[in-house]
Formats: C-alpha cells, structure tokens, sequence
C-alpha cells in the first residue's frame, strides 16, 4: 500500500539570521534583497520563493503578494498570473535540472491540510526523478542544506531568465543589493 504523498509538509524553515517578524511571505518581498530572501522570480502580482527547507533541490512556491488564505479570493488578474507563474516555474526548473515529473500542490485549512502557513496562500512546485528520496533526511547538514540552495538559485535564476517571458535578468549580487529596488536579484516575468 503506498503512503500518501506531502512532499510539502516542511513549508519554509526560518534562517538563524534576519529572523522574521509576521508572515514570511509578506515580509520577504519587502527585503530589498531578493537573492538574500530566495526570490528567484517576480511577476506582477506574484513571486517565486524558493524552499529553505526542500524536499528536493529546486522546490519553490508560487505566492501572491496578497495576505490572503482562501484561494477564491484572490482578484481574476492574480489568479490568472499565479498559474502562468507556475507553468513558468515549471518550464525553469525543465531547463535547469530536468526533473522526471513535477508535483504541484497547495495545502488548504491548516495543519489537516500539513500546512505550516496557513493565512498566506502558495502554491508548491516540487521537480522529482524516478526513484528519488526526501532530500532533507539524505542531506541532513544544514551548512550543506543551505549552499544547494545557493546553487539551485543560481541555476534556477538562469533557466527564468532564458524564459520569453523574462523582461528584466539582473545580475545575482546579494547582500549588497540596493535596498531602495525592491526587486533586486529576481528575473522579472510578465505574461
Ligand atoms: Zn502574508
């Protein structure tokens, strides 16, 4: 009998630095420093973060700028371009890492649903590869964790950027980003 499969349990783990005061997903949009946050693309009305805390290298969440928890409350624009970020979340991580399927989900109510952050809606999307195993019990080590998810940005970010519907590719600085330019680091996306 096979288990039932929530690859997305483990939504978004803080990092010791910079803790969080509020929704993370509110907060980290406002950084000013998108490559520090794990922003890795923009669109209009919604941003692609990545998971600290992946079940698989390449684990990202699509996610509304707008605080809302139910997914018919978002407006009809919001709602469109949440789901052609995803397919474009998709169609990068087809370019940067080639997965052999892709999981997409959301979790919906709460703890029953396995969601962590329940008042803030994100939409999970999980590459995976025949015979693949939860990342985080193999790569345990934090440090580790931490700089693959500094590679699969890299990467990441250049496969967004080759996209067609990539309008602006600024270069990956970091910490040094201006912090007046909201956007800094994410490939900017408009459909
Ligand atoms: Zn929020």
């Amino acid at each position: 009998m096979n288990q039932i499969y929530a690859p997305w349990r483990i939504e978004w783990v803080e990092r010791d630095r910079d803790p969080i005061d509020g929704c993370p997903f509110c907060v980290l949009p406002e950084r000013g420093d998108d490559v520090d946050a794990r922003i890795v693309a923009r669109g209009e009305h919604n941003f692609v973060l990545l998971n600290n805390a992946p079940y698989n290298p390449g684990h990202a969440m699509v996610i509304p700028y707008d605080h809302v928890a139910e997914w018919g409350a978002l407006a009809d624009d919001v709602m469109l371009e949440h789901g052609r970020l995803k397919a474009a979340t998709i169609a990068a991580l087809e370019g940067s890492s080639g997965p052999d399927g892709v999981n997409t989900g959301m979790n919906l109510g709460g703890s029953a649903a396995g969601g962590s952050i329940d008042d803030h809606i994100h939409t999970h999307v999980i590459p995976r590869w025949d015979g693949d195993t939860n990342f985080m019990p193999v790569v345990s080590d934090t440090t580790v964790i931490v700089e693959a998810v500094d590679r699969t940005y890299e990467h990441l970010h250049a496969a967004f950027g080759d996209l067609e519907a990539a309008v602006t590719v600024p270069p990956i600085e970091g910490d040094d980003a201006d912090a007046a330019d909201h956007t800094a680091g994410a490939v900017r996306l408009s459909f």
